[in-house]
């Protein structure tokens, strides 16, 4: 196939393959992308839809909306379950058929990770993970529903059991999650509950290292769980969990009575490893060379959360960041070469910094040398976070309901909405057979 002729698949439309989308804007080349979801979410903000402050529409954007201009991209949705390296195919399940083959001349992974049990995924069942719009409404649903069943229980000896959150997990959305779960019960529901005091919940943060944001500087640790400790947060660092059942968790021999646990301690990469049967680091992460491509496989890169890469004697972090100017530097190398343009050099990370809200008006900051921590941070944090929302409208929306927030203390979406399941159309019997491969009109 001539290269003006070329397809680039690329599977995942989250900070890796939007980024690297955007990079073949201009490329003489089809792109098509594949999500099982219709959105681009912007997880960094996930926690926020799950403790009322924002709504999922806040947060995400379709992806056909975002690559609506860029006449050169196709999306699909769908999910990918397997590639085909040798015949140069993915597969792909959508609502009503399996299987379905996409060709393509280069191939971009970037399907992000999903939750890690650590080996206990029986614990999955009692306490969800934080990853999706889905889970973030979902424990929404359930924090919410915890004030109306104590508000509407008699035996006081049970509100205590309602009312106690325990996160798992002091990284950033653990911490994250925990002071905005202090702000919602301590300053927010106060005034609209009568039989029960929301001020007396109990907001448990557990984890088995020796303190809070581990990968930040031991002095913004301690910054933040004394924050976390005036919000009213419990800690209790150097014990692993146990035990996680339908009455609470046990965590260094300590029983802690709780019906909703939250777990924000570990994530696993998508199967991209298997599909490629490439090699994986230990995590599952599929090992790439400093140009991103797996090894063997020229056409094939793999970025962002699912892909495994050392910079300067470290594995470079699971971030928003690094998977932005993966897919960027991957959708560059292959534009540049279908222009007959030579290589770019090795893919380098530019670390612009690590942050984490706790609670209102109070961030911390680490960026090379800086350490910063409190409102300026918390300013910076706001600025940042607004900027990399994908759209306008979202910044405009999301910066509206955060000063109203701010002046007024009202949260954005406290509502209990239960969903009723998917509503697609049964799969067809035999999609395989029905559909072997996929059609694209020609790019203009
Ligand atoms: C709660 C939370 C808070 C976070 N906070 C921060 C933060 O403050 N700062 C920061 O830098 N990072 C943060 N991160 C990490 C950051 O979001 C990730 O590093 C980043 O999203 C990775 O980008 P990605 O493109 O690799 O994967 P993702 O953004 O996860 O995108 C993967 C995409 O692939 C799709 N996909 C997966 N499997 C398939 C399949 N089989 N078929 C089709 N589609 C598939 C998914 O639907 C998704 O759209 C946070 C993550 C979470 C979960």
């Amino acid at each position: 196939m001539h290269d003006s002729a070329s397809r680039v698949v690329i599977v995942g439309g989250g900070f890796g393959g939007l980024g690297a989308a955007k990079a073949l804007r201009k490329a003489d080349v089809q792109v098509v992308l594949v999500d099982r979801q219709n959105h681009h979410l912007f997880q960094p903000l996930l926690y926020q839809v799950a403790t009322s402050a924002l709504s999922p529409g806040q947060i995400a954007s379709p992806i056909r909306n975002i690559l609506r201009r860029q006449r050169n991209a196709t999306v699909i949705l769908g999910e990918v379950t397997g590639v085909d390296s040798d015949r140069r195919r993915v597969f792909v399940d959508s609502a009503d058929r399996k299987g379905v083959a996409i060709e393509y001349d280069y191939l971009i992974l970037a399907t992000g990770a999903s939750h890690s049990y650590f080996g206990h995924d029986e614990f999955a069942r009692f306490a969800p993970g934080l990853k999706s719009l889905a889970d973030a409404v979902s424990i929404r649903n359930h924090v919410l529903s915890a004030f109306e069943q104590a508000e509407a229980e008699e035996d006081p000896k049970r509100h205590r059991d309602l009312l106690t959150f325990v996160l798992v997990g002091a990284g950033p959305t653990g911490v994250e999650m925990a002071g905005a779960l202090a702000i919602l019960v301590r300053s927010m529901l106060q005034s609209e509950f009568r039989r029960i005091d929301p001020t007396l919940a109990r907001i448990v943060l557990v984890d088995m290292g020796p303190r809070v944001l581990g990968t930040f500087a031991e002095s913004l640790s301690a910054a933040t769980r004394t924050r976390l400790e005036t919000l009213g947060v419990e800690v209790r660092l150097g014990h692993g969990v146990e035990l996680i059942d339908a009455d609470g968790v046990t965590a260094g021999g300590e029983r802690i009575a709780s019906k909703t646990v939250i777990w924000t301690a570990g994530v696993a990469p998508s199967p991209a490893g298997k599909w490629l049967k490439a090699p994986t680091d230990r995590a599952g992460r599929v090992r790439v060379q400093p140009d991103l491509r797996v090894p063997g496989h020229p056409e094939i890169f793999v970025v962002g959360d699912t892909a495994s890469l050392d910079q300067d004697g470290h594995p470079l972090p699971g971030v928003a960041q690094v998977a932005m100017q993966q897919g960027r530097y991957a959708g560059t190398v292959i534009r540049r070469r279908i222009a007959g343009e030579s290589a770019p050099r090795p893919f380098r990370y530019f670390d612009k910094g690590t942050m984490a809200v706790v609670g209102r008006g109070f961030a911390v900051l680490q960026s090379g040398r800086v350490r910063l921590s409190g409102f300026l941070a918390w300013m910076a944090w706001a600025a940042i976070h607004l900027e990399f929302l994908g759209q306008s409208s979202l910044r405009v929306s999301v910066f509206v309901q955060w000063a109203w927030t701010y002046v007024t203390g009202q949260r954005g979406a406290r509502l209990i909405v239960n969903y009723h399941g998917p509503a697609t159309a049964e799969p067809s019997a035999t999609g395989a057979e029905v559909a072997s491969s996929i059609h694209f009109r020609e790019s203009s």
